[in-house]
C-alpha cells in the first residue's frame, strides 16, 4: 500500500491500526471472520473500475469479456459447492438479497413468517423500521420457551391459521441446527415458497456440517462474510423455475452495476470453500464452540437452548446479575470482543439485552482449538466476576496479549505495512 501511504497517510494509517486491533484482540462475534490475504488481493483489485449492468454475455456496456469470465466462474463454483440449480452472485450484501427475493415472489402487504427478532431472527426478516416490516403483514414465530429450540409443530399451527405466502428459515443468533426438511413440509402445508437465509451457516453448509437447505427451498440467500469467510457480500440461489425472476429483480430491479471487484473476491471465497483444509475449519469451529459453550456451563453460566449445534452460542447473564451491555462492555476493555444479545423472551431492551452471543469462526481462523476455547472461557469469567476492577481487567488484557501472540493474524501483512 505504498501509494496509499503516500497519498493520503490518515487513512493509510487507520488500515494498519485495524489490522492490529484484529491481530491484538480475541474476536468472537458471531458473525465476524477474517478473509484471507487471496481473498482481499481480488476485492483490492483494478476490477472496481468496470460497469457491467446486466449479466455475462448480455452487458449494457461493452469491454466486459474480462469481468464476464469472473462472474460465470463465481456462478459455476457457488453452484458446484452447494448444489444449486440457478445463482446469482450480485447482491451488495444480505440485507438486499433478501429485498430481492420479496420483491419478486411477493405483493406489498403479502403475509410472511419468520423468525421473531428477540428469539434470533435478523432485522429483514420483519423488523418495523426495515422495509421487511414496513411492506409486509410479518407473522413472528418463535423458540418453545421451555425447550429454547425451534417448535416445529407450532410454526405449522401459526402456517394454518396465518396462510402466509412466504415462509422464511434461518437466524442471526440461533444456536442450535435447523431442519429446512421440516420447513418445507410446512411450507407445502400451506402453498407458500420457503425463502431460507443462510448468511451465518453458510460455511458450515458448503462443508456439509449442516443440513443444506437448497434441496428444500426455493430460495436461499447467503452472505459471504461470516462463516464463509469471503469478501463482505452476497448470493442467492434458486430453483431454475425462478432464474430469470430473481436476476430481473436483482438487476434492474434493486440495483445498478454489480461490484466486480467484491465478485472475483467470492469467486476465490467459493474455491476456498471447495478444499479439505476447508472442511476441516469448519468442523474445528464447531467443535470449538461445543467445548467452549460446555465450559462456560461448568463456570455457572446458563447458555440457552441449553448448548450448541453450530459456530455460535449465547450466555443468559440473568442469574449473574448482569445486563448484556455491562458484560460486552467489560469485556471489550479487557481485549474480549462480543455483542450484547437478546435472549428468547427477554424482558429488557435490545439496548441493554440479558445475554452475550459468543462465536467461534473468527477465533478459529486464527488456529485456536479445544485448549484455546476454555482459557478464552475462563478468561470471560473472570471478567465478569468483577466486572468493575479495572485491576482485573487489565491482567486478563494482558492474558489475551499472551494468547493472541501466539496465533498471529495477518502476520506478513502487518509486517509489510510496517516496513514501508
Ligand atoms: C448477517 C445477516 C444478514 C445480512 O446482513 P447484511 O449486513 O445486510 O449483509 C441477513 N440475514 C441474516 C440471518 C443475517 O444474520
Amino acid at each position: 500500500m505504498k501509494s496509499l501511504k503516500k497519498f493520503d497517510p490518515e487513512i493509510y494509517k487507520t488500515i494498519l491500526d485495524e489490522a492490529r486491533r484484529e491481530n491484538d484482540n480475541l474476536e468472537l462475534i458471531a458473525s465476524e471472520n477474517f478473509a484471507n490475504e487471496h481473498i482481499l488481493e481480488a476485492q483490492g483489485s483494478v476490477l472496481t473500475n468496470k460497469y457491467a449492468e446486466g449479466y455475462p454475455g448480455a452487458r449494457w456496456y461493452n469491454g466486459c469479456r474480462n469481468v464476464d469470465i469472473v462472474e460465470e466462474i463465481a456462478i459455476a463454483r457457488a453452484k458446484k459447492l452447494f448444489g444449486a440449480e440457478h445463482v446469482n452472485v450480485q447482491p451488495h450484501a444480505g440485507t438486499p438479497a433478501n429485498m430481492v427475493v420479496y420483491f419478486a415472489m411477493l405483493n406489498i402487504g403479502d403475509t410472511v413468517m419468520a423468525m421473531d427478532l428477540a428469539c434470533g431472527g435478523h432485522l429483514s426478516h420483519g423488523n418495523p423500521h426495515n422495509f421487511s416490516g414496513k411492506f409486509y403483514k410479518i407473522v413472528p414465530y418463535g423458540v418453545d420457551r421451555k425447550t429454547e429450540r425451534l417448535d416445529y409443530e407450532e410454526i405449522a399451527r401459526l402456517a394454518k391459521q396465518h396462510k402466509p405466502r412466504m415462509i422464511i428459515a434461518g437466524a442471526s443468533a440461533y444456536p442450535r441446527a435447523i431442519d429446512f426438511k421440516a420447513f418445507r413440509t410446512i411450507a407445502d402445508s400451506v402453498g407458500a415458497y420457503l425463502l431460507v437465509d443462510i448468511a451465518h451457516i453458510a460455511g458450515l453448509v458448503a462443508a456439509g456440517v449442516h443440513q443444506s437447505p437448497v434441496p428444500y427451498a426455493e430460495f436461499v440467500t447467503s452472505t459471504t462474510h461470516k462463516t464463509l469467510r469471503g469478501p463482505r457480500g452476497a448470493f442467492i440461489m434458486c430453483k431454475s423455475e425462478f432464474a430469470k425472476k430473481i436476476d430481473m429483480e436483482v438487476f434492474p430491479g434493486a440495483q445498478g452495476g454489480p461490484l466486480m471487484h467484491i465478485i472475483a473476491a467470492k469467486a476465490v471465497c467459493f474455491k476456498e470453500a471447495m478444499t479439505p483444509e476447508f472442511k476441516t475449519y469448519q468442523k474445528q469451529i464447531l467443535k470449538n464452540a461445543k467445548v467452549f459453550s460446555d465450559e462456560m456451563a461448568k463456570l455457572g453460566y446458563r447458555i440457552v437452548a441449553g448448548g450448541t449445534d453450530t459456530h455460535l452460542f449465547l450466555v443468559d447473564l440473568t442469574n449473574k446479575f448482569m445486563t448484556g451491555r455491562d458484560a460486552a462492555t467489560a469485556l471489550d476493555r479487557a481485549g474480549i470482543t462480543v455483542n450484547k444479545n437478546l435472549i428468547p423472551y427477554d424482558p429488557k431492551s435490545p439496548l441493554v439485552a440479558s445475554g452475550i452471543r459468543i462465536g467461534t469462526p473468527a477465533v478459529t481462523t486464527r488456529g485456536m482449538k479445544e485448549a484455546e476455547m476454555v482459557k478464552i472461557a475462563h478468561m470471560i469469567g473472570e471478567v465478569l466476576t468483577d466486572p468493575n476492577n479495572e485491576r482485573n481487567l487489565i491482567a486478563v488484557k494482558k492474558e489475551v496479549g499472551g494468547l493472541v501472540k501466539k496465533f498471529p493474524l495477518y502476520k506478513d501483512l502487518i509486517r509489510r505495512l510496517e516496513k514501508e
